[in-house]
């Protein structure tokens, strides 16, 4: 024990992550205020420790080996919401459940991350790879962003920019050992308007015969995510996973191009338009990483051993039980691979790999 909190030794890893996989780590914490916080950081630093923050572990995937140093949950709670006019702002701390802040604010009729339903995992992580689904990313509400800064100590308020949010991207992840999240503020619109920008959440509102509420918005999507696997459920043979384990490769028109022809001149598809793919508003497109692990020869539900492909979502890598990070990883180098033979695409993991050192898919 140090100050207020306790510090663990050698505390298992796998059942804190959705994958169930990867060692232990050599410390371990999960102080439950911002002072706790502060307390674990400068015990680290006593003892030259390296610091890595988990959350809900659901986007991760830990090495065998394990963790050096100190793994660092942020127990803190609490939610504040403040009525500003048409908005409401809305101020969550960083170990509050994604998804139930989710149903409570579109309970409370509240829009702006009804898409979001569904989504495993805290809501300090949010804004890391500033999560988004079903034509909708936190970064459209996220307004600020309290985080302890590692080079000084300090605790600052990010306003949106200083976030530098991108596709599955943000300032925090790009610096990884910086930041610590404490609480993310987000505005809230009062309207009850839902945003349905999706062609698949459109099309399977129309079939509900659903009035687009709010409500009905997140119904649809945690359905369309329920057949996917995309929600954790403890019957799914799925679920252990870390969601989508690439993402969505964004490329040049001419790449794009390429990829179509190479689809077509194999027989994959009979016509240009079935490859699908989106247009980005920089002028690239977003190609479908999951369209192209299947069509590169993964089925979904195929298996090596103890991991293997999602029977629902040739996207997601799951882990059967009995593995190791090490096959998962393998596996994940040869989809790659063999999707980079066959598109002339190289998709990038989504997940963070911690515990590594270098990449582990070189
Ligand atoms: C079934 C399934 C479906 C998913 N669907 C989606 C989806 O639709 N869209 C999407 O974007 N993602 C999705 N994900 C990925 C994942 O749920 C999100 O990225 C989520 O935000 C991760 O939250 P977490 O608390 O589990 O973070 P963790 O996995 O614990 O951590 C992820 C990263 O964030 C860092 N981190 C976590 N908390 C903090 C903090 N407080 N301060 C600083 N750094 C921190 C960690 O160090 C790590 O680098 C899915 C995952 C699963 C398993």
């Amino acid at each position: 024990v140090t100050g207020g909190i306790a510090i663990e030794r050698n505390t298992p890893l796998a059942p804190r992550t959705t994958l169930r996989l990867g060692g232990a780590a050599e410390h371990f914490c999960a102080p439950e205020d911002e002072a706790g916080v502060g307390e674990a950081l400068a015990w680290a630093d006593a003892h030259a420790l390296p610091v890595t923050v988990l959350g809900g572990g659901s986007n991760v995937v830990v090495s065998d080996a394990g963790l050096r140093g100190l793994v660092m949950g942020v127990n803190l709670r609490g939610t504040d919401w403040q009525e500003h006019g048409r908005v409401t702002r809305v101020t969550v701390s960083a170990g509050e459940p994604w998804d139930a802040f989710v149903a409570e604010a579109v309970a409370r009729g509240l829009a702006g991350v009804e898409c979001l339903a569904g989504i495993p995992g805290l809501v300090g992580a949010a804004p890391i790879q500033n999560v988004g689904a079903y034509g909708q990313e936190v970064a459209e509400c996220v307004v600020e962003v309290r985080a302890l800064d590692r080079t000084d100590g300090r605790v600052y308020s990010l306003a949106t920019e200083a976030c530098a949010f991108g596709y599955r991207d943000s300032a925090f992840k790009r610096d990884p050992a910086r930041w610590v999240v404490l609480a993310v503020t987000f505005e809230l619109r009062r309207d009850g308007a839902p945003k349905v920008a999706y062609d698949e959440l459109a099309r399977a509102l129309e079939a509900r015969g659903a009035a687009p509420t709010l409500a009905a918005v997140r119904e649809t999507v945690l359905s369309l995510r329920r057949a996917k696997s995309m929600v954790i459920d403890p019957a799914d043979e799925n679920r252990h996973s870390a969601g989508s384990f690439f993402v969505n490769p964004m490329v040049t028109l001419s790449e794009a191009e390429r990829v179509v022809e190479a689809a077509v001149r194999t027989g994959l598809v009979a016509c240009t338009d079935d490859v699908p793919r989106w247009p980005a508003p920089d002028g690239r497109v977003k190609l479908a990483a999951g369209w192209l692990v299947e069509r590169a020869g993964f089925a979904k539900g195929s298996r090596r051993g103890a991991v293997g492909v999602s029977s629902r979502h040739a996207l997601a890598l799951v882990h059967h039980g009995g593995g190791t990070s090490a096959a998962l990883l393998a596996l994940a180098r040869e989809v790659r691979d063999r999707v980079r033979a066959r598109f002339g695409v190289t998709l990038v993991p989504e997940p963070v790999f911690l515990g590594f050192g270098g990449d582990p898919l070189a």
